[in-house]
């Protein structure tokens, strides 16, 4: 069979499954509470993870175009080679100021630093023990370096406790890596970080944590859960992105300074990557400025208050965070439900398989600290037409 017959064949397959995936193209600002697609509707956006509205800030704007007329776009070769730019080293120090840690390392997205990470760290005798729900990009940097990978089920510490008396039984003194999320970025919940800091501790086991949704939205500061928790210094691995509330891109690791040194030697996303440009490191500094200040302060509690609406209006648990997920369970059906709020002006991810479980198929409702009460209102009241209108069996072809 040719390549794109084998192409073709695959498409028809995903499409059959109701997981085929497409590129829906934008006019306009992606990640605002207004979006506006090819055919001019503007539709209310629930899909965001701008979760403090900073992304079209125009402080950031600025602080990115005076870098660019400054420096240039591209940075041109990997740091190692050019040589590291002040504004590179500038917000790894208000990285690491902000998590409370001795240094960080930044990377172009966290996808890569998750990459990064493993890379330095994990070979083929590592033990990582994954919690079932975590992000594809930790189950990835895991696989790629051929770690044995065993995953407990989602926040089940008794489960945790007898992987981790396994790995000891295996590997009495080898490295054994526990990796998780602080909040989940498709159920919004939280992961009992003390619990999980008590186990690895008493196992000699090292702690990672993807704050990627818990940054800028939980914790004084929005420096996240472990922050909350006062459990920083007992978390060995700080993981986390630029791209959501901070509003910009790239990702980061944070912790100890001799961690970071093996990896900004070791991480292979790291030395053999051009570094992300200049401009968006000054973007994100000034925005981490912004996120840890007073006004960040008042960008949570409104926040806050919003999410709290939209879970009472829908009557569900009111969300840690900022995720608030309306499980529908088929793939079809959240599909067709996703189509129907798209027509009525919402735009709300449904979100499939592999995404998250198959048959727990779902609509991922962000919410951002620039939506009003009266849009909360408007798309709360659209979802409870659909629910009312559409018994659970409901199956609409996709
Ligand atoms: C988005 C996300 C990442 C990847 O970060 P990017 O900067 O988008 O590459 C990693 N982990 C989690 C939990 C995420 O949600």
């Amino acid at each position: 069979m040719s390549f794109d017959a084998s192409c073709e064949e695959t498409l028809e397959a995903l499409e059959a499954a109701c997981l085929r995936r497409h590129l829906r193209p934008l006019q306009g600002r992606a990640g605002h509470e207004l979006m506006v697609d090819t055919e001019g509707a503007t539709r209310l956006c629930f899909a965001s993870n701008d979760y403090l509205g900073l992304a079209h800030d125009p402080r950031l704007v600025q602080a990115a175009q005076r870098a660019l007329e400054e420096y240039g776009v591209g940075s041109g070769a990997s740091r190692l080679i050019t040589g590291t730019h002040p504004a590179h080293v500038a917000l790894e120090e208000a990285i690491a100021e902000f998590k409370g840690v001795e240094a960080a390392l930044c990377f172009a997205t966290g996808y890569s630093a998750a990459m990064g990470f493993a890379t330095a760290f994990l070979d083929r005798s590592s033990i990582v023990l994954l919690d079932k729900l975590c992000h594809a990009s930790l189950i990835d940097a895991c696989r790629l370096v051929g770690a044995r990978l065993r995953v407990f089920r989602h926040n089940d510490m008794d489960k945790l406790r007898s992987l981790l008396e396994w790995a000891r039984a295996k590997s009495p003194t080898g490295r054994v890596v526990v990796m998780t999320e602080s909040v989940f970025s498709m159920d919004g919940d939280t992961a009992p970080l003390r619990d999980l800091v008590e186990l690895k501790e008493v196992f000699g086991a090292e702690l990672f944590i993807d704050e990627a949704h818990a940054v800028g939205v939980l914790g004084p500061g929005g420096r996240g859960l472990a922050s909350e928790l006062n459990l920083v210094d007992r978390v060995d691995v700080h993981m986390g992105t630029l791209g959501k509330a901070v509003g910009v891109a790239g990702g980061y690791l944070a912790g100890s300074r001799p961690m970071i040194e093996v990896l900004l030697n070791r991480a292979r996303s790291f030395v053999y990557s051009t570094a992300p440009p200049p401009a968006l490191a000054e973007a994100a500094r000034t925005s981490l400025a912004i996120v840890a200040g007073d006004e960040g302060e008042q960008r949570r509690v409104r926040l806050r208050s919003s999410v709290r609406r939209l879970s009472r209006n829908l009557e569900i648990e009111p969300p840690v965070a900022a995720i608030a997920p309306w499980i529908v369970g088929g793939e079809a059906a959240a599909m067709g439900m996703a189509e129907v709020l798209a027509d009525a002006g919402f735009s709300v991810p449904a979100i499939r398989y592999p995404s998250v479980a198959r048959g727990s198929a779902r609509l991922r409702i962000t919410v951002s600290s620039a939506h009003t009460e009266a849009q909360i209102d408007s798309l709360t009241q659209a979802i409870l037409a659909y629910r009312s209108g559409h018994e659970p069996t409901d199956r609409p072809q996709c």
